[in-house]
């Protein structure tokens, strides 16, 4: 399947998953705009090597995705888009009694509401052009709950709400919206809880991963960033025009159980 003519804009995309999907819609064909808060050679370097791997149009773009002006003018940047792949996102674990009153507007800005301005700021192209993918970057913990991650499930369960209304108000335009909810992808923003849960369960490396963070994960492996790529190039694919709305679980079985 070939995404050539379509431009594809993939928020926080410098590492992780959203590198990892932006890799596969380049392969597939599609102009990308990789982003991120900061404005670094090496964001611009990123883009470049990113072009030079896949052969397609990549274009870095600067954009804080805590702030509502940034969001939008992301998209006013890139001159809109066809595909709109909401990934930034952070984290922060903590007891609800000593949660950090800036972490919570922090990860409500960045994982949901930035969701929302992009959306708001790309819809009208896609109607115009009578074609568009908007797909969020939700989780496992968009449909279920885990202690200590009160703002980062709250923030994720209100992206698959806003992926269903802005499913329906594009219903009959051509465009569709889906959520991806990962089980644990092996990212950076993994990596960094991994040394604190060590602490916390006085427990080694390994251990902590098999028993910790993948008991909840039947299959006993990471999710891949090449499989949350293949899946939002398939949601691109026409096979996908009538699936909207929805969310699609790339888990290994976490949700099942
Ligand atoms: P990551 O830390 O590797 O990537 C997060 C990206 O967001 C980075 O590129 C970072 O630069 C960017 N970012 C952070 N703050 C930003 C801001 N203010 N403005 C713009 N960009 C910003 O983590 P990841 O695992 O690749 O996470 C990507 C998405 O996938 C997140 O929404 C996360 O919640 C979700 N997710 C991850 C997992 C997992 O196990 N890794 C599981 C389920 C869902």
């Amino acid at each position: 399947m070939s995404l050539a003519g379509r431009r594809a804009i993939v928020t926080g995309s410098t590492s992780g998953i959203g590198l990892g999907i932006a890799r596969e819609l380049a392969k597939a064909g599609a102009e990308v705009v990789i982003n991120s808060f900061t404005d670094t050679e090496a964001d611009h370097r990123l883009a470049a090597d990113l072009a030079a791997e896949t052969g397609a149009p990549v274009r870095y773009i600067q954009a804080d995705m805590s702030k509502p002006r940034d969001c939008r003018a992301l998209v006013e940047k890139a001159d809109g888009c066809d595909i709109l792949v909401n990934n930034a996102g952070i984290q922060h674990v903590a007891r609800i009694e000593d949660f950090p009153e800036d972490k919570w507007d922090a990860i409500v800005a960045i994982n949901l509401s930035s969701a929302f301005h992009t959306t708001a700021a790309a819809l009208a192209g896609m109607y115009e052009r009578g074609w568009g993918r908007v797909i969020n970057i939700a989780s496992a913990h968009g449909l279920t709950a885990s202690p200590y991650k009160s703002a980062y499930v709250a923030a994720k369960h209100g992206v698959v709400g806003l992926t269903k209304v802005t499913a329906l108000e594009a219903a009959g335009k051509g465009v569709t919206c889906n959520a991806i909810c990962p089980g644990y992808v092996l990212t950076p923003i993994v990596e960094k809880q991994i040394p604190d849960q060590m602490k916390a369960h006085n427990m080694d490396r390994e251990t902590v991963i098999r028993e910790v963070m993948l008991s909840r994960q039947p299959s006993g492996d990471f999710a891949t960033v090449e499989q949350m790529g293949g899946t939002a190039v398939f949601l691109c694919a026409s096979a996908a025009d009538q699936i909207t709305g929805t969310t699609i679980s790339v888990d290994g079985g976490w949700t099942a159980l």
